[in-house]
C-alpha cells in the first residue's frame, strides 16, 4: 500500500511539474506571404511543416481589414476587429484592450505565477495591447531593428529560467515588401524571408535542447499578420480584402501537444483561444472570445 501511495505521489508530482513546464513562443513574421514559406526561401519552416509534431496551414484567414495593427490585435486577443476596434496602425490607440485584453491577461488571472514577455520591433504592439500583462519587454516607446530583438530572444532562451509565454514580432520582411513589392520575384523580399528562416532554425535548436534539459513542453507558433501584393514597386497590403495573397496566411504550430497535419480553415482569432487551451485555461463565456481550438490534440 505504501508503495502504491508513493507511486501516486510521484505521478502527482510529475504531473504538477509538467503542467508548470508548459512554454509558449510565438514568432510573428510581419507581412510574410504564404507562398514564400517553401523549400527554396524558407527551408527550416518548410521542414518543420513535415514533422510529426507539427500542424500547419497556408490558408489561415485574417481580418477583412488587412492592416498590421488590426491583425496583431486579433491574434493576441482572440476577437475580431468589430470588437477590439484597432482599425488601422494610426488608430491603434483607439483599440479596446480593456474589454478585449490579450491572452496573457487570462493566463495570469488563471495562474499569477506565469510570466509573460513580448519582444517586438514595433513598440506600439507592446504599448497598446500587452503592456499591463508583461514581465519583460523590449520597448514600448520606439521601434527596434530585427537584430536587436532577435539577440534579446536568443539570450533569454539560453537562460535556465525562461518566460512561460513569449511573443516575438519581426518586421524585416514587411519592410522589404513595402520597399520593393511583396513577391517571390523580388529578391529583397525573399532574402528577408530567408534571414528570418535562419533565425527560426536557431530558435528551434535551442528549444529542442531545452525540452530535454529542462523537461519543458513547448508550443512554438510561427505565423504572420497578412501577406502582400504587387511586384517591383512600392506597394502593400492595405485594403486587400479579396486578395488571397493578403488574406490567406501561413500558420505553423509545433510541439508535443500538437495534432499533426493540415489545419482546416484556421483563422487569426483562433490562435489566442488555442494558446489558452494549451495552458489548460477554461474559457469563460463572458470573455466573448470568437475563436476555437485548432491544431492541438484532444
Ligand atoms: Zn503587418
Amino acid at each position: 500500500m505504501k508503495k502504491i501511495c508513493l507511486l501516486f505521489s510521484f505521478i502527482g508530482l510529475f504531473t504538477h511539474l509538467f503542467s508548470q513546464n508548459k512554454k509558449l513562443l510565438i514568432i510573428g513574421l510581419d507581412g510574410c506571404r504564404a507562398d514564400v514559406v517553401n523549400h527554396r526561401y524558407a527551408p527550416t519552416m518548410d521542414s518543420i511543416i513535415h514533422l510529426k509534431n507539427t500542424a500547419y496551414s497556408y490558408k489561415m484567414r485574417n481580418e477583412r481589414r488587412t492592416m498590421s495593427a488590426t491583425n496583431w490585435s486579433s491574434l493576441l486577443t482572440g476577437v475580431h476587429f468589430s470588437k477590439h476596434k484597432a482599425k488601422n496602425n494610426r488608430k491603434f490607440y483607439k483599440g479596446d484592450f480593456v474589454n478585449y485584453p490579450p491572452f496573457m491577461k487570462y493566463l495570469k488571472d488563471e495562474n499569477p505565477e506565469l510570466k509573460c514577455a513580448s519582444y517586438s520591433t514595433w513598440g506600439d504592439i507592446n504599448k497598446y495591447i500587452m503592456l499591463d500583462y508583461l514581465d519583460d519587454i523590449t520597448n514600448a516607446n520606439k521601434d527596434l531593428a530585427d537584430s536587436v530583438v532577435e539577440n534579446k530572444v536568443l539570450s533569454m532562451l539560453k537562460l535556465p529560467e525562461v518566460y512561460d509565454a513569449t511573443f516575438v514580432h519581426l518586421e524585416d520582411i514587411d519592410h522589404n515588401g513595402h520597399l520593393k513589392g511583396f513577391s517571390k520575384n523580388n529578391a529583397t523580399y525573399t532574402d528577408a524571408v530567408t534571414r528570418k528562416d535562419s533565425f527560426v532554425k536557431e530558435i528551434l535548436s535551442i528549444v529542442q535542447e531545452r525540452k530535454i534539459k529542462y523537461i519543458e513542453d513547448w508550443l512554438v507558433i510561427i505565423t504572420t499578420d497578412h501577406g502582400g501584393r504587387r511586384i517591383g514597386r512600392a506597394s502593400g497590403h492595405s485594403f486587400g480584402m479579396i486578395n488571397p495573397n493578403i488574406r490567406q496566411n501561413f500558420l505553423i504550430m509545433n510541439g508535443d501537444s500538437v495534432n499533426s497535419g493540415k489545419i482546416i480553415a484556421p483563422r487569426t482569432i483562433d490562435i489566442a483561444y488555442s494558446i489558452l487551451t494549451f495552458f489548460g485555461v477554461k474559457i469563460k463565456p463572458e470573455w466573448n472570445l470568437q475563436g476555437k481550438t485548432i491544431g492541438l490534440k484532444d
